[in-house]
């Protein structure tokens, strides 16, 4: 399947819908959770066209996958949430019930998340 341009994180990135942004770097942007399964939920997302985590594995550069792990653990960092500790969730496909055809990480965290499968 090919990428759809018109994905919701596609127009984001290209500033033609808002997002709260949370922090950023040459090749990935973190923004909140339009619907926020917790006090924080954070999406962070790479700045190039990749549907999913196996894509993006495979074909970018070390550079945008350093910067994409880079800008996760400097909010995690920042948050301090390594005290309390986080979630880190990337649905991938029909299976995991994926949304939005761009990668994301959910970055989740600030309550007892519970179990990881309800
Ligand atoms: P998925 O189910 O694909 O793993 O997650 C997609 C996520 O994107 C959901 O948690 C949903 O709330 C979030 N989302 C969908 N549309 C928007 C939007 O327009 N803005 C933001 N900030 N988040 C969105």
């Amino acid at each position: 399947m090919t990428y759809d341009k018109n994905n919701i994180f596609a127009k984001i990135l290209r500033n033609e819908i808002p997002c709260n942004i949370v922090d950023q770097n040459a090749n990935a942007l973190a923004f909140n959770d339009i619907s926020p399964r917790a006090p924080i939920h954070i999406l962070i997302i790479p700045k190039k066209e990749y549907q999913n985590f196996n894509e993006f594995i495979s074909l970018a550069t070390k550079d945008e996958i350093i910067d994409f792990y880079e800008l996760i653990n400097k909010i995690i960092k920042k948050n301090k949430l390594y005290e309390s500790g986080y979630r880190i969730i990337a649905n991938n496909g029909s299976n995991a019930n994926q949304e939005v055809k761009h990668l994301h990480y959910h970055l989740l965290a600030g309550k007892n998340l519970g179990l990881m499968i309800n």
